[in-house]
């Protein structure tokens, strides 16, 4: 494999912003050359073009180079699903937006609730995948056994749907709760909100309505108060057994309330005695960017489990992630038929296909002045490779493979109306995306600022100028635990 050199780039990484350029041997990183470590300019691309010999050079001046995005929460819909998505198809959408790592969800058909079916999740990964790929274990009321016997280095997490109804992976029993939170051996994924809430909720909105539920009911049938009293249980649970819990797509401005009085926004060390609990938590482009008010305009394309709530929350959330009370950034990519979407309340199902966009989302989010680069280099990739532990990646540094993703913060997305998911459609897919830069104000933005020019994964090129490469150069992700 050619040596690859990234030459004279705008590298954001581990909170320095800084003009350098990166040597690639193999799938590794081999070397970080500083501009300011050079007296001139001269010296600098000297030293560079020294290194470049015999190498592949890709002028990337007038780009920033990112550490890969890493997404950790992705519903690829492989296996039993293959209409909506396959870990082919998404992937691919995946490296169009820049995403060089990601982890799957369990909610398949059937769902992957033994050792055996994530085995054959990632057989079919390693033939298909575009970018490098861990899958979640799904807890359920009686697998307590798989979970016990999970290999610690080679799975990402075990996902739990405390109270929420998703096919047989709802754990509603106490004791199953109980037992998985004690003796889980990789981190606890939550999706948290309490059904008994929301069945009620949507006992009294269909008696209202009948079949024809307004979308913007979702919230409040699908309430703050569902979400609330879940969270509270999740965190119980996990400062009763110390267990290692990550709570999925918050979305109220309640939640991260109490999370800021549990969770140290400056410390990552997860065993750390002095840390308050062994707890993280996500936020999902979805909640930073949409709010209540949107339901007007995209109807049910925007319904998603939890619900897009107020203004005031998307607010707090943004605060929440940016003061990193919040600490990665996941898509919850959930791809539906776009005829099913367009059916009425009831029959409309939950979820959204953004995992394309979600950088894209984050670095407009970042232009708006909501977030610095920085924070979007943390929280999207140096956040998820801590939360998970994940081994060498996540991170622009020497040794580290090279998962890197270049982006034009000029140049105005190609792809916004484009989109590469197997269903082929997003919200943002017609006329203008409605876009809220800051309290009280909206407006319609023509497509992202930015656009994702290289998707470099284990050294080499998944997308190149911005265009699809069809190498697959993914990998089985590994833990350090
Ligand atoms: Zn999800």
């Amino acid at each position: 494999m050619k040596n690859l050199v990234l030459k004279n780039g705008t590298i954001v990484n581990e909170g320095e912003v800084f003009i350098g350029s990166v040597l690639v041997s193999g799938e590794r990183i081999s070397r970080i050359v500083r501009r300011s470590a050079f007296p001139t300019g001269e010296d600098y691309l000297s030293c560079v073009d020294s290194l470049s010999e015999n190498a592949e050079v890709v002028d990337v001046a007038g780009l920033h180079i990112f550490p890969g995005v890493i997404d950790s929460h992705v519903h690829f819909r492989e296996p039993g699903d293959g209409l909506k998505g396959t870990i082919e198809s998404e992937s691919r959408a995946a490296v169009l937006g820049g995403v060089t790592s990601f982890m799957d969800m369990p909610n398949n058909s059937p769902s992957a609730v033994t050792r055996q079916a994530l085995e054959d999740k990632f057989s079919k990964a390693e033939k298909t995948s575009f970018a490098n790929y861990s899958f979640y274990l799904g807890a359920s009321n009686a697998n307590l056994e798989e979970i016990r016997g999970i290999a610690r280095q080679d799975v990402c997490g075990v996902k739990v749907f405390m109270g929420s109804s998703t096919g047989n992976l709802l754990v509603d029993s106490g004791k199953a709760l109980e037992d998985i939170f004690r003796i889980c051996p990789v981190p606890i994924a939550v999706h948290c909100e309490d059904n008994a809430i929301i069945a009620a909720n949507l006992k009294s909105a269909t008696e209202k309505y009948g079949d024809q539920i307004p979308p913007e009911m979702h919230p409040v049938i699908r309430s703050r108060e569902a979400c609330l009293i879940s969270s509270e249980k999740a965190i119980a649970l996990a400062q009763k057994y110390n267990s290692r819990l990550h709570i999925l797509h918050i979305t109220t401005r309640e939640e991260v309330k109490m999370l800021e009085n549990i969770i140290n926004p400056d410390s990552w060390d997860i065993n750390d005695p002095h840390r308050r609990a062994m707890i993280t938590a996500e936020a999902c482009p979805t909640y930073l960017w949409f709010c209540s008010q949107d339901y007007k305009h995209y109807g049910n394309l925007i319904k998603c489990n939890p619900a897009i709530k107020d203004e005031e929350d998307m607010l707090a959330l943004r605060s929440a992630l940016k003061d990193g009370v919040l600490k990665t950034v996941g898509s919850d990519h959930a791809p539906h038929i776009f005829q099913d979407k367009l059916r009425p309340y009831t029959h409309c199902p939950s979820g959204i296909p953004l995992g394309q966009y979600i950088f894209q989302m984050m670095l407009t989010l970042a232009k708006a002045g909501v977030f610095t680069l920085e924070e979007v280099a943390d929280r999207m990739a140096h956040g998820p490779a801590n939360c998970f532990s994940v081994k060498d990646r996540g991170f622009i540094r020497e040794g580290y493979y090279a998962d890197l993703t270049v982006v034009d913060l000029q140049r105005p997305s190609p792809s916004a109306d484009n989109p590469q998911t197997k269903c082929r459609w997003s919200p943002f897919a017609e006329e203008g995306i409605v876009f809220h830069p800051e309290e009280g104000k909206d407006e319609i933005i023509p497509s992202f600022p930015c656009s994702v020019m290289h998707t470099i994964i284990n050294g080499s090129f998944a997308v190149k100028d911005g265009e699809f490469t069809g190498i697959r150069c993914g990998r089985r992700l590994s833990f350090n635990r």
